[in-house]
């Protein structure tokens, strides 16, 4: 049964797609469809399910033959606009909340792709990225703190509805305090060197543990990239249970965290959903990537955890088959989902058509007041 139905999503992680320029670039969506680095083989990204799917969406909507010359001579002579649209509302698409920290080349700009998908676009701030541009101008690392305080201070006001940490693919996400003097050296050392990326352990730490209180204050839930993608991540420090002494201190106090990916750390990240209060997680990424497996990995990541604190996202980018194939993966695994409980476990259908809701919209409008 269609427990999702025509419910609309919103996307509560995903980031911009290409302009016009790259409408008919093919390899982008390969390239889309992977976590490797730009040196890996197209041609083995092209013998996986998830490409072999999203192919399969652009020749159905473009109405020709599922192969590359096909798709390719197609997508030259249709409006790209509207085939993004069409495909983002056919989906049911409603609300995007966009990352700007990761552009593609030729990336869309926020206002042009919303007035092209007429959808409400709300941008998430990368933390580490934001604290980078303060490094220059301030001389001691607790002016530096400061600063990005200052600035996440005006995030709701500028339009931020979170934060996104990626502190897993710079130093781990065995986040803990740093004692001050060695805050204070690593700072000196790093602006001695000229460096202007943070990738050094006690920085990137330090900055997290104290800029943490604000959050708080401000009501501003962070995302924590964790688990599967980005070609710079060790997966052995993306474990979401490595972030149990920042969950400790932090998360009775009133932080609103949510784990971002989490494959194939999904069924730790339901763990920690179902034992903290302010944990939240999705499986977006995995959702389209590891397409075959999606219906279990939702059935494994809803285990343990409420379905309260789960959400739909989609990790998307560049590409718009790639945001259907999310969604259409989506539903039909929520939908497995709802039907193996109602059938098997006495959830009553009511409750399965309230929790069909709160996974794919009404989570996301609470935890970011929306
Ligand atoms: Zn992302």
């Amino acid at each position: 049964m269609s427990w999702t139905g025509k419910l609309p999503l919103w996307d509560h992680h995903c980031h911009t797609l290409v302009n016009p320029e790259r409408a008919t670039d093919l390899e982008g969506l390969a390239r889309a469809l992977t976590e490797a680095k730009g040196d890996y083989p197209l041609l083995d990204i092209q013998q996986t399910v998830t490409y072999q799917e999203a192919l399969y969406v652009a020749a159905s909507h473009l109405g020709t033959k599922s192969d590359e010359l096909a798709v390719q001579s197609a997508l030259g002579s249709v409006d790209y606009e509207k085939y993004c649209h069409d495909l983002f509302f056919e989906a049911g698409y409603q609300k995007l909340l966009i990352d700007t920290g990761y552009q593609p080349q030729s990336a869309w700009d926020i206002q042009a792709l919303s007035a092209a998908l007429k959808l409400d676009i709300l941008p998430v701030l990368r933390l580490e990225t934001m604290a980078e541009r303060y490094l220059s101008d301030c001389e001691d690392v607790d002016d530096w703190v400061q600063a990005v305080r200052n600035d996440l201070q005006k995030a709701r006001t500028r339009g931020y509805v979170g934060v996104k940490s990626i502190i897993a693919y710079r130093s781990g996400l065995f986040v803990h305090p740093v004692a001050p003097p060695a805050a204070k050296a690593a700072y000196r050392a790093m602006r001695g060197e000229g460096r202007t990326r943070l990738s050094n352990a006690d920085l990137l730490n330090y900055l997290l543990w104290e800029v943490t209180p604000t959050l708080i204050q401000e009501g501003l839930p962070i995302q924590f990239h964790t688990g599967y993608g980005d070609p710079d991540t060790d997966l052995t420090q993306g474990n979401p249970l490595l972030l149990r002494g920042y969950f400790e201190k932090y998360i009775n106090e009133g932080l609103r965290v949510v784990l971002l990916h989490t494959y194939p750390f999904h069924r730790e990240a339901g763990y920690l959903a179902s034992v903290y209060p302010g944990v939240y997680f999705d499986v977006s990424l995995a959702v389209p990537l590891a397409a075959s497996g999606a219906p279990r990995i939702i059935a494994e990541a809803l285990e343990l955890a409420p379905v309260s604190r789960f959400l739909f996202a989609s990790d998307a980018h560049s590409r718009p088959e790639s945001f259907f194939l999310g969604a259409r993966l989506w539903r039909a695994g929520i939908d497995r989902f709802l039907d193996k409980v109602v059938t098997e476990h006495h959830v009553s259908p009511a409750v399965a058509h309230r929790w069909a809701s709160m996974i794919c919209w009404e989570n996301c409008q609470k935890l970011y007041s929306l």
